[in-house]
């Protein structure tokens, strides 16, 4: 559990530093990095909708899109969209298996070189936490270093909420990047209307376009990467 309200609760620990550093010198102490359409070319909660058939995909796609544009805050839809599709222990652990089949090309590769050269890497998303960190793992991340959305289930052990979270909120990710306190320079990247509000707690914002091109994302960064061989050559010097 990387969420919780208290105070200092999501302080950076065993994942401060990479292993041992290359000669590649790094521009960023830190990068931050969104999961949905960024580390893998999915957004979990639509992928999860698809699985309750078309009527319950087109309405969770449709209010998935509108948070991502900016056009509704997340906090509107995020549980709207839990609740319509009710997923349950089998449905996250698909979702697991989703995300792992649909890593950004590249990925793996970019953060063990990031992290050979020092580079702290998290990973902040508004997605299910537990559906993703078998993807992170496999990036040899920490789980302390995957900050995302925490399901609840019911009694009939439907996830139907959620834990209370920033990150269940339009601006939240602003509010744990600050609340984290990483090592700087820091670099955040991601393709959501969600992740530009990093932009306000991080000193470079990256617009990830290599799974979706949002406009008004990338008309608020200062940086367009469209893969993260890209990122690698922005990150680190030859
Ligand atoms: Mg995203």
């Amino acid at each position: 559990m990387s969420l919780t309200p208290k105070a200092g609760s999501l302080r950076a620990t065993s994942c401060e530093r990479g292993p041992a550093a290359t000669p590649r010198v790094r521009r960023y102490a830190c990068i931050v990095l969104d999961a949905d359409s960024t580390l893998a070319g999915i957004e979990g909660i639509d992928w999860l909708a698809a699985r309750r058939g078309p009527a319950v995909q087109r309405a969770v796609e449709g209010l998935t899109a509108q948070a991502m544009d900016g056009a509704l805050a997340l906090e509107a839809v995020y549980a709207e969209r839990l609740r319509l599709i009710a997923p349950d222990a089998t449905d996250l652990a698909a979702l697991a298996e989703a995300y792992f089949a649909s890593v950004a090309p590249g990925a793996h590769d970019a953060i063990a070189a990031l992290r050979a050269a020092g580079v702290t890497v998290h990973v902040i998303s508004g997605g299910l936490r537990p559906a993703l960190l078998p993807m992170t793992r496999s990036f040899g991340l920490t789980d302390d270093c995957v900050h995302a959305v925490e399901p609840v289930a019911d009694a009939e052990g439907r996830y139907t909420s959620v834990a209370p979270s920033p990150l269940t909120t339009q601006a939240g990710k602003e509010a744990v990047l600050r609340e984290l306190a990483l090592p700087r320079p820091l670099l955040a990247v991601g393709d959501g209307a969600t992740d530009l509000a990093m932009a306000r707690a991080a000193d470079v914002f990256a617009a990830y376009i290599g799974f979706v091109r949002r406009d008004a994302v990338v008309a608020g960064a200062a940086l367009v990467l469209d893969s993260f061989a890209a990122l690698v050559a922005h990150a680190l010097s030859a």
